[in-house]
């Protein structure tokens, strides 16, 4: 196979892999994601065109979302199994889909071990997860030679299936990482002790796949790198554990970073991007199979230089396919300033996993929904004013754009984004601001026509067939003795720079506003998340593996730029709603710089001596500079009843619509649902 034509900035990129048996077109694999399709038969047609986009959009190889080889391995009650031949049929609908854009597909094989959410889970000990309130059962010598039987029988029913190979899921504290590591493998047999015998539990699988499944069959294991928790593997064991792998047959070995239960982010947006690559890197010298370099790899320049570095021979993405099954295309063109990047934000892929939902994606509603959310060209062209360029009203307006409708767009603001523009001061939501230069991008192309600094009134929306209210939400003002003080400030006043804050803070309401604005407030300088040393002093991140086992040290606590309080009214800690895999590092990350987090406070008042509260009924004050009110949002839709009254066909979208409950998955998602039916 000769390279693909590809940009020039991208050499890497797009040079083609040879695998001695079979051809990589590119250097991008499409990671392992969970979807919520695997686990019904129903939903494959589903999941086979969401592969089919992804490979039609020129991805060179890619990984199912995990399948567990049997119902010990299910991460929870009937998720996805494939054990049976009778099961075969169903996954042929993907292969053959995939094939048919000319990229190949590998599936991965997770038997979830301790973390299985059910009580038929087993481990190598009997040792409890911390985030799961199921203990496993220690596996006897008859058990874990099932397992591996379980193993083998899998990757040979995906041969039948089509399947050009398999992943062997071997890190993130699964099943094969628990056998690794001396944390989770207390045994003292064959399968525990010292770390060859640990090992071995993965090496005799990959052997015996490789014997059952022949030379010609991708084997990729996926190799805990950097385990990020206590007990975990020290770098000589991950070295001669690469070395026994790729010894026992592997193809391909894949980066896995940081078990499910360690406390340090490893994909949220915060992360600085390619933070983990150096891990890769090091192995790079001592194996010579090919080796795979992830997280937080989201645009092609990242890409590009982590292989140019030298420092991995692919790199894989999940989430950044979800958000734009044509990256890879748009890539090869040149036309980077197109791809719709994934901010990292998680809400809707693992957010929706873990709520036991079907993933998607907060920049594409689209994900995992290819079949059902289409955008055909419009039967009968129509004009289309959409007010608000926020990203319900970008979303609207470059959707109606796409299907032929000629739009004309409106904003009140001299540039486009609404509240994503302050979303993307706050430190570690630099990533907010790819969203706003894609809809840039798609405005020109889709020739929207953009009439900034513009608000509109009734008058201006006469001529048009239909119209779209975008116009999003205000602050909610908050009314207590002092409240109208010029030093109680307006979160979006803040953010925007439009005021100074002193040294001393109280933050009025702690929802993910009041939680962000803290973020801002507490940090100076340089964010961490553009400056991976500090990020990785924070977290306690050691890539270089000085001091102790799985890659942490004692963590730095950071500069704090004040002194905040964030409050709330209802009882108990701040933060319980913010996102189920990302709440936990906004709290910890404004614990490390001494924000105080109080719920159960009533606002008494505001004076000079500060903010007077009450705090489960005692009495407190805060000596504070500033009060910021971050308490929640009312719709901003003062058009809707006099264009209705005029008669006129009109759309309310996003937070003018409802601004309870308004993120950005739902206005984006909104936003294209109404477009994809005017
Ligand atoms: P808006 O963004 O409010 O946009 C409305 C637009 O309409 C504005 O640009 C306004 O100028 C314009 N407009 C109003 N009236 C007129 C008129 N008459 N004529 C012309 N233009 C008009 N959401 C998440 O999902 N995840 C996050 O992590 C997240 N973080 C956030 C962090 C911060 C600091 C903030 C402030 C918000 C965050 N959000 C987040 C919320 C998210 O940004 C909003 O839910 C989303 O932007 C709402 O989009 P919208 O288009 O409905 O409204
Ligand atoms: P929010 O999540 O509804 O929080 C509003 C806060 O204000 C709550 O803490 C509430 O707590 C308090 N409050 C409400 N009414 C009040 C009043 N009258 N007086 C004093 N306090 C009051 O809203 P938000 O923080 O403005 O966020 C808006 C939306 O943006 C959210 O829906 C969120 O999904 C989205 N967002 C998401 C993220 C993210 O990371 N995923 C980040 C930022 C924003 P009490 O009622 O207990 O006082
Ligand atoms: Fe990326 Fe957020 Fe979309 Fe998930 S929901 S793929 S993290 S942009």
């Amino acid at each position: 196979m000769t390279a693909e034509p590809a940009h020039p900035r991208y050499p890497h990129l797009f040079a083609p892999l040879d695998l001695g048996f079979c051809t990589l077109r590119n250097r991008v694999l499409m990671g392992s994601m969970h979807t919520g399709l695997e686990d019904h038969a129903r939903d494959f047609p589903k999941l086979a065109a969401y592969f089919a986009e992804r490979a039609e959009g020129g991805v060179g190889l890619m990984v199912t979302g995990g399948f567990a080889p049997n119902v010990r391995g299910w991460l929870k009650p009937m998720s996805g199994t494939l054990s049976m031949p009778w099961q075969v049929p169903r996954h042929r609908r993907v292969t053959s889909a995939v094939h048919a854009h000319g990229a190949r597909i590998c599936l991965q094989i997770l038997h979830a071990g301790r973390y299985g959410y059910h009580p038929l889970q087993v481990a190598p000990s009997a040792i409890k997860a911390p985030i799961n309130p199921f203990t496993p059962k220690a596996l006897g010598t008859g058990g874990v030679e099932r397992q591996i039987r379980a193993f083998v029988r899998t990757a040979r029913l995906a041969r039948d299936a089509g399947y050009d190979g398999v992943e062997v899921m071997g890190s993130e504290g699964y099943l094969l990482n628990e056998f690794t590591a001396p944390r989770t493998n207390r045994r003292d047999d064959e399968w525990g002790g010292d770390a060859t015998r640990r090992m071995r539990f993965a090496v005799e699988i990959v052997r015996r796949i490789r014997d059952a499944c022949g030379p010609d069959f991708i084997l990729i294991y996926r190799l805990s790198m950097l385990d990020l928790v206590d007990d975990g593997l020290a770098w000589d064991e991950v070295v001669q554990q690469a070395q026994a792998i790729e010894a026992a047959g592997a193809t391909i070995i894949n980066t896995g970073i940081g078990w499910h239960e360690a406390r340090v982010p490893t994909i949220a947006t915060s992360v600085p991007r390619a933070a983990f690559v150096d891990v890769t890197a090091r192995l790079r010298p001592h194996v010579r199979v090919p080796l795979v370099a992830t997280n937080r790899i989201n645009m092609p320049d990242v890409a590009e230089r982590v292989l140019a570095s030298g420092a991995a021979d692919m790199v894989s993405m999940a989430r950044p396919l979800l958000a734009d099954p044509q990256w890879v295309a748009k890539a090869r063109a040149g036309r980077v300033d197109e791809i719709n990047t994934c901010i990292a934000c998680n809400q809707a892929c693992l957010d929706h996993v873990f709520e036991n939902r079907r993933a998607s994606c907060l920049v594409n509603p689209r994900a995992c929904h290819e079949t059902e959310l289409v955008y055909p060209p419009a039967p009968s062209p129509k004009r289309i004013a959409v007010v608000g360029a926020g990203v319900a009203g970008l979303a609207c307006a470059t959707v109606a754009a796409q299907r032929g409708h000629t739009v004309t767009l409106f904003e009140a603001a001299d540039d486009i984004g609404g509240q994503f523009n302050l979303a993307r001061r706050i430190p570690g939501k630099e990533e907010f601001d790819e969203t706003v230069r894609y809809f840039r991008t798609r405005l020109e192309r889709d020739r929207v026509e953009l009439k900034l600094a513009t608000r509109a009134t009734p008058d201006m929306l006469h001529g048009f067939d239909d119209v779209v209210l975008a116009t999003g939400v205000l602050p909610r003002e908050v009314e207590f003795p002092g409240s109208s003080d010029p030093r109680v400030l307006r979160y979006d006043d803040v953010l925007a720079g439009r005021v100074a804050v002193g040294p001393r803070v109280a933050i009025v309401g702690a929802g993910g506003i009041g939680f962000d604005v803290a973020e801002f407030l507490a940090h100076e300088g340089v964010s961490p998340s553009l400056d991976t040393d500090a990020w990785r002093r924070e977290w306690g991140v050691d890539t270089q593996y000085t001091d102790t086992r799985g890659g942490l040290r004692a963590p730095e606590r950071p500069a704090a730029a004040r002194a905040i309080w964030l409050l709330q009214r209802t009882p108990g800690k701040p933060g319980a709603r913010l996102g189920k895999t990302t709440g936990w590092i906004h709290r910890a990350s404004l614990k490390a710089r001494g924000v105080q987090a109080l719920g159960g406070v009533q606002y008494v008042g505001f004076d000079d001596a500060g903010l007077h509260v009450t705090v489960d009924g005692t009495p407190r004050t805060l000596e504070v500079d500033n009060i910021v009110l971050c308490a929640g949002q009312v719709s901003n839709n003062p058009l809707e009843a006099p264009l209705r009254a005029a008669g006129r066909a009109v759309h309310v979208i996003g937070g003018a619509e409802l601004a309870a409950e308004l993120d950005a998955k739902r206005a984006i998602a909104q936003g294209s649902r109404v477009a994809a039916a005017l």
